[in-house]
């Protein structure tokens, strides 16, 4: 049966492997038995239930939450050419009955559904005509009151298992606390449901965390280093989006706003423009996001801290979907603790505490110098292996800790002590900085012994001390003021019985994220961007979302091995035979193109597989030997040792080392092509070029009369590339 899965998963989706988990979760499927499957967001839960829906005879019904959600799965699935529809109230009367007849002439193999339609009296009379293989429930989580999401027509689904006593029932979700899962089987009657529950780690985001002193500025950063890439910023208020958003327009940058205070016309035209990448930022309340699927969103900056982790994990996580790395930049400051604060100040006293905890935590959060990962796992109750995650500002190196934490920490809590505990953390650290402003002096501060204690540090630096320490309960914001109070742990410190931590931030980042390294290594970086232009045109005209169309992932394993033949691009990860078939010649023209004019090699690594059929255990299989070969060339041409040689040594085609040589000249940026071209050589080379005016290897090498072999003036054009 795995078998099944697996060919199924390499003929239509182009993967040749199982995530984690969903080898497992799609077993449930073929052997009955109903399951509750927990992935994070990306981990690929809508595999769980396509792949057995494709090998299982029989139709799958899929209840959806969001006709949004509907629509992507099944256009997407439609573009991997498996047979799938959906019947909602945004389809025409005509669309409806073309599925109706589908569905009646057992056409599909998917059937996506609202959870009210589902148990609708009208509608079961279809679906008991047809044979079904299973329900698979997608948010699982709307059907428990517990959840974040509740939704009560998910509450209908409990009479799915009298309906159909025998149907074997999938419930999927990314957020399930203990109490929610056992929620969820017994509201859906699941039978000894399997509980299959993976890492909330995401191990491809990069969280960083700042506080916020210059934001636009702050923004702008983030932004530039993702030019071209599709990115979301949240912001607290409406405001807050209409301000930022006007002054990104103004700077130049592709920013439309989105928040609940828009009209829906215009909100729905903002969301279509992101989408479609006609746009690349949204600037949004938490208002956007739900029901977006869009797989390659490359950031999310949060210019404002949300109220809790759940918020955060659920907003940040609609970064990077695909898989590959993205970058969450949150940018906090303790003003936006009293927002919230204040925001509450309503709420009934029981729930006022649950929310003020889970504020505080996130604040813990900001201002705790601890592996982001980490926090944020051990917040959901699971652990991380690794010490060092590699991927986030704290173990990328991007914050130092500061040397005399316990000595800072103490003038800190005996300045607040020396202000009677009657200020707030701005005022505190005008006085500790040393500040000579009228109401320091006024108040006669200026004359205490912590003034101007860390007077070698900016206001700035101070304040998020501060912060810092508030995180750690060393000292509690009181009253409407803000005021700081020493807590009975901080008194610990000004005893010297226990260190807190302290950090600042280094002008350089140290290290460049591992997750970041290796999703582009051996891509092609200027083929990626051909792709994508490929890929915007191919959705414009098709009229669906490019990230349908293909996915980043999919993009750089084309812009890595850079196939040359059809059989070559079906090893690319993510590319079926469908695909394969509708785009195959496009994008393999383009490919070509590029890598004619650019000189580099194509086909990287042995492709083995012409028959279809041993699709999924085909995956190129030299792929890390030809980049060892590569590295070892890169290693001698820096020794500049003769092509010959080092083909000799790395035990490849003269042809296939001179392609190496022309990446290397062109990722080390040398002019000099020397000893590989001679100096007359060269000279001729040039003098052809400027004679031709074409820029054409060809015309080159014909006007040399063939004199001079293609290697070589590859070489050249690489060096005068890089004096242009
Ligand atoms: P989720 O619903 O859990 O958020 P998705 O089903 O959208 O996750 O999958 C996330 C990404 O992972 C998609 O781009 C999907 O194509 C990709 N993916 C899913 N399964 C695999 C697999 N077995 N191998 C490689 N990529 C996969």
């Amino acid at each position: 049966m795995t078998e099944n899965i697996r060919e199924a998963l390499a003929r239509y989706w182009g993967y040749g492997d199982f995530l984690p988990l969903q080898k497992q979760a799609m077993e449930c499927i073929s052997r009955r038995q109903d399951s509750i499957v927990v992935l994070p967001t990306g981990g690929g839960k809508s595999l769980c239930f396509q792949a057995p829906a494709v090998t299982e005879p029989g139709l799958a019904v899929v209840v959806s939450p969001l006709i949004s959600l509907m629509k992507d799965q099944v256009d997407a699935l439609s573009e991997y050419g498996v047979p799938a529809g959906r019947i909602d109230s945004s389809l025409s009367f005509d669309e409806q009955r073309s599925v109706f007849t589908q569905i009646h002439n057992k056409k599909l193999k998917l059937l996506y559904l609202a959870p009210e339609r589902l148990v609708s009296g009208r509608f079961l009379e279809v679906l008991r005509k047809v044979k079904l293989s299973f329900v698979a429930i997608d948010e699982a989580h709307c059907v428990s009151m517990w959840g974040h999401d509740f939704r009560p027509e998910y509450r209908q689904l409990g009479s799915l298992k009298k309906i159909f006593p025998d149907i074997t029932i999938g419930a999927y979700t990314a957020t399930a606390t203990d109490q929610v899962r056992s929620d969820i089987a017994e509201q859906l009657h699941l039978e000894k449901p399997v509980m299959l529950i993976g890492s909330f780690d995401r191990a491809n985001l990069v969280y960083k965390v700042r506080q916020r002193d210059n934001r636009i500025k702050q923004v702008c950063a983030v932004l530039d280093r993702h030019k071209g890439e599709s990115g979301i910023i949240y912001c607290i208020r409406r405001k807050d989006v209409d301000s930022l958003c006007a002054q990104l327009a103004g700077c130049r940058y592709s920013v439309v706003p989105y928040h609940a205070g828009m009209a829906d016309a215009d909100r729905k035209r903002n969301q279509d423009l992101f989408i479609n990448e006609k746009v690349e930022t949204i600037v949004a309340t938490i208002a956007f996001g739900m029901g977006i699927d869009k797989s390659n969103v490359r950031y999310v900056i949060h210019t404002g801290m949300p109220k809790s982790l759940e918020h955060y994990q659920q907003e940040s996580g609609r970064a990077g979907r695909d898989g590959l790395e993205a970058e969450c930049c949150l940018f906090y400051s303790g003003g936006d603790y009293g927002t919230w604060t204040y925001l509450m100040r309503d709420m009934e006293p029981e729930a006022q505490e649950i929310a003020m905890t889970k504020l505080s935590r996130m604040y813990s959060y900001c201002t705790g110098g601890v592996c982001r990962h980490k926090a944020i796992l051990r917040y959901f109750g699971q652990d991380l292996e690794k010490t060092d995650c590699e991927a986030c500002d704290v173990c990328l190196g991007e914050l130092s800790r500061v040397d005399d934490a316990l000595a800072t920490g103490q003038k800190i809590l005996s300045c607040i002590v020396r202000l009677d505990e009657r200020f707030g953390g701005n005022y505190t650290a005008l006085v500790l900085a040393g500040s000579r402003e009228k109401r320091i002096i006024e108040n006669k501060h200026d004359e205490l012994s912590t003034y101007a204690l860390l007077s070698d540090y900016s206001k700035d630096t101070v304040h998020n001390w501060i912060e810092q320490l508030v995180g750690q309960d060393y000292i509690e914001k009181m009253g409407e003021y803000n005021v700081l109070n020493v807590t009975a742990k901080g008194w610990q410190v000004l005893k010297g019985k226990e260190t807190p931590r302290l950090l600042r931030p280094v002008q350089k980042p140290v290290k460049v994220s591992k997750v970041t390294v290796d999703s582009w290594d051996g891509v092609d970086r200027g083929l990626f961007e051909a792709l994508r232009k490929l890929r915007a045109a191919i959705a414009r005209k098709r009229k669906i979302p490019a990230y349908i169309v293909f996915g980043d992932a999919a993009l750089r394993d084309m812009a890595r091995r850079r196939p040359s033949t059809p059989e070559g691009f079906l090893q690319v990860k993510g590319v079926g035979e469908k695909k394969c078939e509708q785009y195959g010649q496009a994008v393999l023209a383009v490919i070509k193109d590029y890598c004619l004019a650019n000189s580099l090699e194509m086909d990287v690594g042995a492709y083995t597989r012409t028959v279809s059929a041993q699709l999924q255990v085909n995956k190129p299989k030299t792929r890390s030997k030809v980049s060892k070969a590569r590295q070892v060339a890169f290693d001698l041409f820096e020794q500049r040792i003769s092509i010959k040689e080092v083909a000799e040594s790395v035990d490849r085609a003269e042809s296939t080392t001179a392609q190496y040589l022309v990446e290397y000249i062109g990722r080390e940026k040398i002019t000099d092509p020397y000893p590989w071209v001679d100096e007359q050589t060269f000279g001729r080379i040039v003098e052809a070029m400027q004679q031709v005016g074409d820029g054409r290897m060809k015309s080159i090498f014909d006007l040399l009369n063939g004199e001079i072999d293609y290697n070589q003036i590859r070489i050249s054009f690489a060096c005068l590339n890089n004096n242009a």
